[in-house]
Protein backbone atom coordinates (compact mmCIF):
# COMPACT_ATOMS: atom_id res chain seq x y z
CA UNK A 1 0.00 0.00 0.00
CA UNK A 2 3.17 2.43 0.77
CA UNK A 3 4.89 1.84 -2.44
CA UNK A 4 1.10 2.24 -4.60
CA UNK A 5 -0.39 5.24 -3.43
CA UNK A 6 -3.98 5.41 -3.78
CA UNK A 7 -3.78 3.06 -5.90
CA UNK A 8 -7.05 1.27 -4.60
CA UNK A 9 -8.10 -1.00 -7.51
CA UNK A 10 -4.38 -2.69 -7.43
CA UNK A 11 -4.58 -2.85 -3.97
CA UNK A 12 -7.84 -4.95 -3.90
CA UNK A 13 -6.78 -7.07 -6.71
CA UNK A 14 -3.50 -7.53 -4.88
CA UNK A 15 -5.20 -8.43 -1.78
CA UNK A 16 -7.60 -11.18 -3.93
CA UNK A 17 -5.27 -13.15 -4.62
CA UNK A 18 -2.10 -12.93 -2.31
CA UNK A 19 -4.47 -14.23 0.50
CA UNK A 20 -4.78 -17.79 -1.33
CA UNK A 21 -1.38 -17.78 -2.14
CA UNK A 22 -0.16 -17.43 0.92
CA UNK A 23 -1.51 -20.36 2.22
CA UNK A 24 -0.40 -22.71 -0.97
CA UNK A 25 3.67 -21.10 -0.35
CA UNK A 26 3.22 -21.38 3.42
CA UNK A 27 5.71 -24.26 3.30
CA UNK A 28 7.22 -23.80 -0.07
CA UNK A 29 10.54 -21.85 0.49
CA UNK A 30 11.58 -21.52 -2.43
CA UNK A 31 8.84 -19.18 -3.41
CA UNK A 32 9.70 -17.20 -0.84
CA UNK A 33 13.37 -16.76 -0.93
CA UNK A 34 12.86 -15.75 -5.22
CA UNK A 35 10.04 -13.09 -3.66
CA UNK A 36 8.05 -14.38 -6.43
CA UNK A 37 4.74 -12.58 -5.17
CA UNK A 38 6.60 -9.30 -4.49
CA UNK A 39 8.23 -9.97 -7.69
CA UNK A 40 4.12 -10.04 -9.33
CA UNK A 41 3.05 -7.68 -7.88
CA UNK A 42 5.59 -5.12 -9.12
CA UNK A 43 4.66 -4.77 -12.76
CA UNK A 44 7.68 -5.41 -15.38
CA UNK A 45 6.64 -2.05 -16.73
CA UNK A 46 4.27 1.04 -16.53
CA UNK A 47 4.18 3.14 -19.53
CA UNK A 48 2.57 6.29 -19.86
CA UNK A 49 2.59 8.69 -22.69
CA UNK A 50 0.51 11.61 -23.88
CA UNK A 51 -1.74 11.41 -26.66
CA UNK A 52 -2.85 14.68 -28.60
CA UNK A 53 -5.41 14.48 -31.24
CA UNK A 54 -7.79 17.11 -33.00
CA UNK A 55 -11.08 17.27 -32.06
CA UNK A 56 -13.85 18.14 -35.34
CA UNK A 57 -13.76 21.69 -34.04
CA UNK A 58 -10.31 22.03 -34.91
CA UNK A 59 -9.31 21.94 -31.06
CA UNK A 60 -6.19 20.08 -29.50
CA UNK A 61 -6.75 17.49 -26.89
CA UNK A 62 -5.05 15.92 -24.74
CA UNK A 63 -5.08 12.29 -23.20
CA UNK A 64 -3.11 9.98 -21.25
CA UNK A 65 -2.13 6.84 -22.50
CA UNK A 66 -0.74 3.65 -20.98
CA UNK A 67 0.43 0.19 -21.04
CA UNK A 68 1.28 -1.74 -17.82
CA UNK A 69 3.40 -4.88 -18.74
CA UNK A 70 2.93 -6.92 -15.97
CA UNK A 71 4.71 -10.17 -16.40
CA UNK A 72 5.98 -12.08 -19.96
CA UNK A 73 7.22 -15.11 -17.63
CA UNK A 74 5.59 -18.06 -20.12
CA UNK A 75 5.12 -15.76 -23.02
CA UNK A 76 4.56 -12.53 -25.10
CA UNK A 77 2.76 -9.63 -22.97
CA UNK A 78 -0.84 -10.29 -23.51
CA UNK A 79 -3.90 -7.71 -22.77
CA UNK A 80 -6.70 -5.46 -23.91
CA UNK A 81 -6.30 -2.03 -24.46
CA UNK A 82 -9.48 0.50 -22.21
CA UNK A 83 -10.63 3.33 -23.30
CA UNK A 84 -13.12 5.61 -21.09
CA UNK A 85 -12.94 8.23 -18.91
CA UNK A 86 -12.53 6.35 -15.45
CA UNK A 87 -8.97 4.66 -16.57
CA UNK A 88 -6.03 5.43 -14.73
CA UNK A 89 -2.81 3.78 -13.50
CA UNK A 90 -4.65 1.84 -10.64
CA UNK A 91 -7.16 0.22 -12.83
CA UNK A 92 -4.85 -0.91 -15.61
CA UNK A 93 -2.15 -2.34 -12.99
CA UNK A 94 -5.33 -4.71 -11.53
CA UNK A 95 -5.90 -5.39 -14.50
CA UNK A 96 -2.72 -6.29 -16.15
CA UNK A 97 -2.16 -8.21 -12.53
CA UNK A 98 -5.11 -10.22 -13.03
CA UNK A 99 -4.23 -10.85 -16.66
CA UNK A 100 -1.05 -12.54 -15.77
CA UNK A 101 -3.00 -15.11 -13.78
CA UNK A 102 -5.71 -15.40 -16.20
CA UNK A 103 -3.79 -16.46 -19.41
CA UNK A 104 -1.84 -18.57 -16.73
CA UNK A 105 -4.91 -20.66 -16.45
CA UNK A 106 -6.09 -20.99 -20.39
CA UNK A 107 -2.71 -23.00 -20.30
CA UNK A 108 -1.27 -21.13 -23.88
CA UNK A 109 1.96 -19.46 -24.11
CA UNK A 110 0.73 -15.81 -22.84
CA UNK A 111 2.36 -12.98 -19.99
CA UNK A 112 -0.14 -10.26 -19.13
CA UNK A 113 -0.30 -6.58 -19.96
CA UNK A 114 -3.04 -4.36 -20.03
CA UNK A 115 -3.09 -1.02 -21.34
CA UNK A 116 -5.84 2.15 -22.56
CA UNK A 117 -6.52 5.62 -21.78
CA UNK A 118 -8.67 7.82 -20.53
CA UNK A 119 -10.39 9.18 -23.48
CA UNK A 120 -13.94 8.99 -23.64
CA UNK A 121 -15.19 7.40 -26.95
CA UNK A 122 -19.05 8.29 -26.31
CA UNK A 123 -20.16 10.73 -28.51
CA UNK A 124 -17.29 11.18 -30.48
CA UNK A 125 -17.37 11.13 -33.96
CA UNK A 126 -15.82 8.39 -36.24
CA UNK A 127 -13.15 10.88 -37.23
CA UNK A 128 -12.32 11.80 -33.80
CA UNK A 129 -12.29 8.54 -32.95
CA UNK A 130 -10.01 7.59 -35.68
CA UNK A 131 -7.97 10.50 -35.05
CA UNK A 132 -7.61 9.26 -31.53
CA UNK A 133 -6.62 5.97 -32.32
CA UNK A 134 -4.09 6.56 -34.48
CA UNK A 135 -2.35 9.21 -32.24
CA UNK A 136 -2.35 6.43 -29.46
CA UNK A 137 -0.84 3.63 -31.83
CA UNK A 138 2.09 6.56 -33.11
CA UNK A 139 3.26 6.26 -29.10
CA UNK A 140 2.47 2.51 -28.70
CA UNK A 141 3.61 0.90 -31.80
CA UNK A 142 7.28 1.12 -30.01
CA UNK A 143 6.53 -0.96 -27.16
CA UNK A 144 4.86 -3.79 -29.26
CA UNK A 145 5.66 -6.46 -31.32
CA UNK A 146 3.78 -9.68 -32.29
CA UNK A 147 6.76 -11.53 -30.33
CA UNK A 148 6.98 -8.97 -27.70
CA UNK A 149 3.28 -7.38 -26.64
CA UNK A 150 0.18 -7.84 -28.35
CA UNK A 151 -3.10 -6.21 -27.20
CA UNK A 152 -6.34 -6.22 -27.86
CA UNK A 153 -9.67 -4.59 -27.13
CA UNK A 154 -11.56 -4.18 -23.77
CA UNK A 155 -14.32 -1.84 -23.03
CA UNK A 156 -14.72 0.91 -25.48
CA UNK A 157 -12.20 -0.74 -27.60
CA UNK A 158 -13.97 -3.05 -30.54
CA UNK A 159 -13.37 -3.90 -33.73
CA UNK A 160 -13.74 -0.51 -35.51
CA UNK A 161 -11.30 1.01 -33.25
CA UNK A 162 -8.30 -2.04 -33.65
CA UNK A 163 -8.84 -1.43 -37.20
CA UNK A 164 -7.77 2.11 -36.65
CA UNK A 165 -5.08 1.13 -34.07
CA UNK A 166 -3.81 -1.67 -36.66
CA UNK A 167 -3.81 0.41 -39.55
CA UNK A 168 -1.55 2.99 -37.71
CA UNK A 169 0.75 0.31 -36.56
CA UNK A 170 0.97 -1.26 -40.39
CA UNK A 171 1.13 1.99 -41.73
CA UNK A 172 4.40 3.09 -39.19
CA UNK A 173 6.51 0.21 -39.34
CA UNK A 174 5.60 -1.19 -42.56
CA UNK A 175 5.05 -4.80 -40.86
CA UNK A 176 1.66 -7.23 -41.32
CA UNK A 177 1.95 -8.83 -38.33
CA UNK A 178 0.02 -10.45 -35.56
CA UNK A 179 0.30 -7.02 -32.91
CA UNK A 180 -3.06 -6.61 -32.14
CA UNK A 181 -5.92 -9.30 -31.85
CA UNK A 182 -9.78 -8.66 -31.94
CA UNK A 183 -9.40 -7.70 -35.80
CA UNK A 184 -11.68 -8.04 -38.36
CA UNK A 185 -11.59 -11.72 -39.44
CA UNK A 186 -10.85 -10.15 -43.19
CA UNK A 187 -7.65 -8.24 -42.22
CA UNK A 188 -6.41 -11.18 -39.58
CA UNK A 189 -9.02 -11.60 -37.25
CA UNK A 190 -10.12 -15.07 -36.08
CA UNK A 191 -13.59 -16.50 -35.96
CA UNK A 192 -15.13 -16.57 -32.64
CA UNK A 193 -13.11 -13.81 -31.04
CA UNK A 194 -16.28 -11.76 -30.90
CA UNK A 195 -18.54 -14.20 -29.22
CA UNK A 196 -15.22 -16.20 -26.93
CA UNK A 197 -15.78 -14.39 -23.64
CA UNK A 198 -19.79 -14.46 -23.45
CA UNK A 199 -19.87 -18.14 -24.57
CA UNK A 200 -16.74 -18.97 -22.56
CA UNK A 201 -18.29 -17.55 -19.61
CA UNK A 202 -21.27 -20.24 -20.02
CA UNK A 203 -19.18 -22.81 -20.81
CA UNK A 204 -17.81 -22.85 -17.32
CA UNK A 205 -21.06 -21.80 -16.23
CA UNK A 206 -22.06 -25.49 -17.24
CA UNK A 207 -19.09 -27.27 -15.92
CA UNK A 208 -19.38 -25.74 -12.74
CA UNK A 209 -23.33 -27.19 -12.38
CA UNK A 210 -21.66 -30.37 -14.10
CA UNK A 211 -19.60 -31.05 -11.41
CA UNK A 212 -22.93 -30.45 -9.03
CA UNK A 213 -25.00 -32.86 -11.16
CA UNK A 214 -27.03 -29.95 -12.38
CA UNK A 215 -27.61 -28.18 -15.51
CA UNK A 216 -28.89 -24.79 -17.19
CA UNK A 217 -31.98 -25.71 -18.60
CA UNK A 218 -34.43 -23.88 -16.62
CA UNK A 219 -32.19 -21.76 -13.89
CA UNK A 220 -33.32 -17.88 -13.94
CA UNK A 221 -30.05 -15.82 -14.63
CA UNK A 222 -29.48 -11.88 -14.33
CA UNK A 223 -27.04 -10.00 -16.19
CA UNK A 224 -25.32 -6.76 -15.80
CA UNK A 225 -23.95 -4.93 -18.80
CA UNK A 226 -25.23 -4.95 -22.45
CA UNK A 227 -21.74 -4.51 -23.89
CA UNK A 228 -19.76 -7.81 -25.97
CA UNK A 229 -19.38 -9.61 -23.00
CA UNK A 230 -23.15 -9.64 -21.43
CA UNK A 231 -24.95 -10.06 -24.91
CA UNK A 232 -22.96 -13.06 -25.83
CA UNK A 233 -23.34 -14.73 -22.20
CA UNK A 234 -27.35 -13.75 -22.98
CA UNK A 235 -27.50 -15.15 -26.72
CA UNK A 236 -25.51 -18.20 -25.06
CA UNK A 237 -27.56 -18.77 -21.69
CA UNK A 238 -30.71 -18.51 -23.30
CA UNK A 239 -29.22 -21.36 -26.37
CA UNK A 240 -28.33 -23.56 -23.31
CA UNK A 241 -31.73 -23.22 -21.55
CA UNK A 242 -31.98 -20.70 -19.28
CA UNK A 243 -34.08 -17.44 -18.91
CA UNK A 244 -32.33 -14.58 -18.73
CA UNK A 245 -34.70 -11.55 -16.96
CA UNK A 246 -32.12 -9.03 -16.69
CA UNK A 247 -29.27 -6.85 -18.89
CA UNK A 248 -27.86 -3.69 -17.95
CA UNK A 249 -26.31 -0.70 -19.10
CA UNK A 250 -24.72 2.57 -17.44
CA UNK A 251 -28.02 4.67 -17.28
CA UNK A 252 -29.78 1.43 -15.62
CA UNK A 253 -30.67 -1.89 -15.71
CA UNK A 254 -34.18 -3.41 -17.64
CA UNK A 255 -35.96 -6.59 -16.43
CA UNK A 256 -38.21 -8.94 -18.62
CA UNK A 257 -40.02 -11.11 -16.37
CA UNK A 258 -40.95 -13.55 -18.91
CA UNK A 259 -36.71 -14.05 -20.40
CA UNK A 260 -35.29 -12.26 -23.25
CA UNK A 261 -35.34 -14.51 -26.28
CA UNK A 262 -33.08 -14.46 -29.51
CA UNK A 263 -35.40 -11.91 -31.46
CA UNK A 264 -34.67 -9.62 -28.36
CA UNK A 265 -31.17 -10.20 -28.20
CA UNK A 266 -31.53 -9.45 -31.99
CA UNK A 267 -32.81 -6.27 -30.75
CA UNK A 268 -30.46 -5.69 -28.34
CA UNK A 269 -27.56 -5.87 -30.11
CA UNK A 270 -29.00 -3.45 -32.81
CA UNK A 271 -29.48 -0.85 -30.16
CA UNK A 272 -26.36 -1.29 -28.49
CA UNK A 273 -23.90 -2.08 -31.49
CA UNK A 274 -24.94 -0.18 -34.30
CA UNK A 275 -27.87 2.41 -32.91
CA UNK A 276 -27.99 4.94 -30.17
CA UNK A 277 -27.08 2.34 -27.20
CA UNK A 278 -30.54 3.42 -25.33
CA UNK A 279 -32.06 0.21 -23.37
CA UNK A 280 -34.56 2.47 -22.07
CA UNK A 281 -36.56 2.34 -24.90
CA UNK A 282 -37.24 -1.49 -25.14
CA UNK A 283 -40.67 -1.63 -22.72
CA UNK A 284 -41.64 0.66 -25.55
CA UNK A 285 -41.16 -2.35 -27.82
CA UNK A 286 -41.74 -5.25 -25.86
CA UNK A 287 -44.74 -5.26 -23.38
CA UNK A 288 -44.37 -6.03 -19.89
CA UNK A 289 -41.09 -5.29 -19.22
CA UNK A 290 -39.30 -2.35 -17.01
CA UNK A 291 -36.30 -0.16 -17.51
CA UNK A 292 -35.03 0.95 -14.06
CA UNK A 293 -32.89 4.05 -14.57
CA UNK A 294 -29.38 4.22 -11.85
CA UNK A 295 -30.59 1.31 -11.00
CA UNK A 296 -28.35 -2.41 -10.59
CA UNK A 297 -29.99 -5.83 -11.06
CA UNK A 298 -29.17 -7.97 -8.27
CA UNK A 299 -32.48 -7.37 -6.52
CA UNK A 300 -34.18 -9.61 -9.25
CA UNK A 301 -34.97 -12.73 -7.64
CA UNK A 302 -32.60 -15.36 -9.81
CA UNK A 303 -30.47 -18.46 -9.28
CA UNK A 304 -26.97 -17.31 -11.86
CA UNK A 305 -25.77 -13.87 -11.48
CA UNK A 306 -23.01 -12.91 -14.39
CA UNK A 307 -21.58 -9.00 -13.77
CA UNK A 308 -20.35 -8.92 -17.13
CA UNK A 309 -20.51 -4.62 -17.11
CA UNK A 310 -17.32 -3.38 -14.91
CA UNK A 311 -15.41 -3.62 -12.15
CA UNK A 312 -17.02 -3.22 -8.15
CA UNK A 313 -20.47 -3.59 -9.50
CA UNK A 314 -21.53 -5.95 -6.72
CA UNK A 315 -21.29 -4.83 -3.20
CA UNK A 316 -21.33 -6.26 -0.21
CA UNK A 317 -25.08 -5.82 0.00
CA UNK A 318 -25.99 -6.73 -3.44
CA UNK A 319 -24.12 -10.44 -2.46
CA UNK A 320 -26.38 -10.00 0.64
CA UNK A 321 -29.62 -9.59 -1.51
CA UNK A 322 -28.95 -11.98 -4.07
CA UNK A 323 -28.45 -14.66 -1.29
CA UNK A 324 -31.22 -13.67 0.34
CA UNK A 325 -33.71 -14.54 -2.83
CA UNK A 326 -31.66 -17.56 -3.20
CA UNK A 327 -28.88 -17.22 -5.94
CA UNK A 328 -26.91 -20.52 -6.43
CA UNK A 329 -24.08 -19.49 -8.33
CA UNK A 330 -22.30 -16.13 -9.70
CA UNK A 331 -19.38 -16.15 -12.24
CA UNK A 332 -17.93 -13.11 -13.11
CA UNK A 333 -18.24 -11.83 -17.18
CA UNK A 334 -16.49 -8.64 -16.89
CA UNK A 335 -12.84 -8.24 -14.49
CA UNK A 336 -13.18 -7.88 -10.79
CA UNK A 337 -17.05 -6.67 -10.84
CA UNK A 338 -17.01 -8.48 -6.80
CA UNK A 339 -16.27 -6.21 -4.12
CA UNK A 340 -13.39 -8.44 -1.99
CA UNK A 341 -16.05 -8.44 0.97
CA UNK A 342 -18.71 -9.42 -1.03
CA UNK A 343 -16.75 -12.33 -2.42
CA UNK A 344 -16.09 -13.73 0.65
CA UNK A 345 -19.58 -13.43 1.78
CA UNK A 346 -20.06 -15.66 -1.47
CA UNK A 347 -17.30 -17.77 -0.92
CA UNK A 348 -18.28 -18.56 3.35
CA UNK A 349 -21.86 -19.15 2.00
CA UNK A 350 -20.65 -21.87 0.23
CA UNK A 351 -22.05 -20.11 -3.03
CA UNK A 352 -20.34 -21.22 -6.01
CA UNK A 353 -18.43 -18.13 -7.41
CA UNK A 354 -16.59 -18.51 -10.71
CA UNK A 355 -13.65 -15.81 -10.49
CA UNK A 356 -13.06 -13.29 -13.49
CA UNK A 357 -9.71 -15.02 -14.20
CA UNK A 358 -11.33 -18.24 -14.81
CA UNK A 359 -14.92 -17.44 -15.95
CA UNK A 360 -13.93 -14.74 -18.73
CA UNK A 361 -10.73 -16.61 -19.96
CA UNK A 362 -12.34 -17.00 -23.71
CA UNK A 363 -11.79 -14.10 -24.83
CA UNK A 364 -8.36 -14.12 -24.27
CA UNK A 365 -8.03 -17.59 -25.25
CA UNK A 366 -9.41 -16.77 -28.73
CA UNK A 367 -7.16 -14.56 -28.82
CA UNK A 368 -4.36 -17.00 -28.20
CA UNK A 369 -5.51 -18.58 -31.19
CA UNK A 370 -5.85 -15.67 -33.25
CA UNK A 371 -1.96 -15.16 -32.84
CA UNK A 372 -1.08 -19.08 -33.40
CA UNK A 373 -3.21 -18.13 -36.56
CA UNK A 374 -1.36 -15.23 -37.58
CA UNK A 375 1.78 -17.04 -36.73
CA UNK A 376 0.84 -19.48 -39.48
CA UNK A 377 -0.80 -17.54 -41.63
CA UNK A 378 -3.64 -19.76 -41.57
CA UNK A 379 -6.99 -19.26 -40.48
CA UNK A 380 -9.02 -22.04 -38.82
CA UNK A 381 -12.89 -22.92 -39.04
CA UNK A 382 -15.73 -21.77 -37.26
CA UNK A 383 -16.14 -25.54 -35.56
CA UNK A 384 -12.56 -26.04 -34.57
CA UNK A 385 -12.48 -22.79 -32.77
CA UNK A 386 -15.69 -23.61 -31.09
CA UNK A 387 -14.45 -26.95 -30.01
CA UNK A 388 -11.13 -25.21 -29.01
CA UNK A 389 -13.11 -22.15 -26.47
CA UNK A 390 -15.37 -24.82 -24.90
CA UNK A 391 -12.08 -27.29 -24.69
CA UNK A 392 -9.80 -24.67 -22.90
CA UNK A 393 -13.00 -23.69 -20.65
CA UNK A 394 -13.33 -27.17 -19.48
CA UNK A 395 -9.38 -27.40 -18.55
CA UNK A 396 -9.61 -24.05 -16.87
CA UNK A 397 -12.59 -25.86 -14.62
CA UNK A 398 -10.24 -28.72 -14.17
CA UNK A 399 -7.69 -26.48 -13.13
CA UNK A 400 -9.33 -24.79 -10.91
CA UNK A 401 -10.53 -27.89 -9.34
CA UNK A 402 -7.20 -29.36 -8.84
CA UNK A 403 -6.25 -26.54 -6.25
CA UNK A 404 -10.24 -25.57 -5.29
CA UNK A 405 -11.22 -28.62 -4.18
CA UNK A 406 -12.48 -28.55 -0.43
CA UNK A 407 -12.86 -31.58 1.86
CA UNK A 408 -16.37 -31.07 2.18
CA UNK A 409 -16.52 -31.49 -1.66
CA UNK A 410 -17.45 -27.92 -2.21
CA UNK A 411 -15.05 -25.93 -4.97
CA UNK A 412 -13.52 -23.22 -3.62
CA UNK A 413 -12.54 -22.08 -7.85
CA UNK A 414 -11.09 -18.44 -6.49
CA UNK A 415 -8.62 -20.70 -4.42
CA UNK A 416 -7.90 -22.90 -7.19
CA UNK A 417 -8.11 -20.07 -10.06
CA UNK A 418 -5.36 -18.28 -7.82
CA UNK A 419 -3.27 -20.95 -7.19
CA UNK A 420 -3.25 -22.92 -10.28
CA UNK A 421 -2.63 -19.42 -12.20
CA UNK A 422 0.09 -18.35 -9.99
CA UNK A 423 1.95 -21.98 -9.76
CA UNK A 424 2.55 -21.78 -13.69
CA UNK A 425 4.27 -18.28 -13.78
CA UNK A 426 5.99 -18.97 -10.82
CA UNK A 427 7.65 -21.94 -11.63
CA UNK A 428 8.90 -20.25 -14.76
CA UNK A 429 10.10 -17.32 -12.99
CA UNK A 430 12.17 -19.83 -10.68
CA UNK A 431 13.47 -21.37 -13.82
CA UNK A 432 15.05 -18.48 -14.95
CA UNK A 433 16.87 -17.54 -11.98
CA UNK A 434 16.27 -14.73 -9.87
CA UNK A 435 16.77 -11.06 -11.83
P1 LIG B 1 -18.33 -3.10 -23.66
O1 LIG B 1 -17.78 -1.73 -23.74
O2 LIG B 1 -18.74 -3.80 -24.88
O3 LIG B 1 -19.60 -3.12 -22.67
C1 LIG B 1 -19.53 -2.65 -21.36
C2 LIG B 1 -20.93 -2.63 -20.79
O4 LIG B 1 -20.88 -2.29 -19.42
C3 LIG B 1 -21.83 -1.58 -21.45
O5 LIG B 1 -23.15 -2.02 -21.45
C4 LIG B 1 -21.65 -0.38 -20.53
O6 LIG B 1 -22.75 0.51 -20.52
C5 LIG B 1 -21.55 -1.05 -19.19
N1 LIG B 1 -20.74 -0.25 -18.27
C6 LIG B 1 -19.48 0.22 -18.48
N2 LIG B 1 -19.07 0.94 -17.41
C7 LIG B 1 -20.09 0.91 -16.53
C8 LIG B 1 -20.28 1.46 -15.26
N3 LIG B 1 -19.33 2.18 -14.66
N4 LIG B 1 -21.47 1.23 -14.64
C9 LIG B 1 -22.46 0.49 -15.23
N5 LIG B 1 -22.33 -0.05 -16.46
C10 LIG B 1 -21.16 0.15 -17.08
O7 LIG B 1 -17.24 -3.93 -22.84
P2 LIG B 1 -17.05 -5.50 -22.76
O8 LIG B 1 -18.37 -6.17 -22.77
O9 LIG B 1 -16.02 -5.88 -23.74
O10 LIG B 1 -16.36 -5.64 -21.33
C11 LIG B 1 -17.13 -5.73 -20.12
C12 LIG B 1 -16.25 -6.26 -19.01
O11 LIG B 1 -15.72 -7.53 -19.39
C13 LIG B 1 -15.04 -5.41 -18.65
O12 LIG B 1 -14.77 -5.54 -17.27
C14 LIG B 1 -13.91 -6.06 -19.44
O13 LIG B 1 -12.63 -5.81 -18.86
C15 LIG B 1 -14.30 -7.51 -19.29
N6 LIG B 1 -13.73 -8.41 -20.28
C16 LIG B 1 -13.98 -8.22 -21.62
C17 LIG B 1 -13.46 -9.10 -22.55
C18 LIG B 1 -13.80 -9.03 -23.98
O14 LIG B 1 -13.46 -9.98 -24.72
N7 LIG B 1 -14.48 -8.00 -24.46
C19 LIG B 1 -12.54 -10.18 -22.12
C20 LIG B 1 -12.44 -10.35 -20.70
C21 LIG B 1 -12.98 -9.46 -19.84
P3 LIG B 1 -22.97 1.55 -21.75
O15 LIG B 1 -23.53 0.71 -22.86
O16 LIG B 1 -23.95 2.54 -21.20
O17 LIG B 1 -21.63 2.13 -22.06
Amino acid sequence: VRRNPGELEFHQAVFEVVQDIFVFIRDKEIYHSAQILRRLAEPDRVISFRVCWEDDGGNIRVQRGYRVQNSNAIGPYKGGLRFHRSVNQSILKFLAFEQTFKNSLTGLPMGGAKGGSDFNPKGKSEREIMRFCQSFMTELYRHIGEDTDVPAGDIGVGAREIGYMFGQYKRISNRYVGVLTGKGVDWGGSLVRTEATGYGLLYFVEEMLKYRNEHLEGKRVVISGAGNVALHAAEKAIALGAQVLTVSDSGGFLHDPVGIDSDKIKWLKACKFLGDGDLASYPTTFAGTAYYAEKRPWAIPCDIALPCATQNEISLDDARTLIANGVSLVAEGANMPTHNDAVHLFRDAKILFGPAKAANAGGVAVSGLEMSQNSQRLYWKEEQLHSLLREVMQDIHSRCLRYGLQDDGHVDYSRGANIAGFKKVADAMLAFGVV
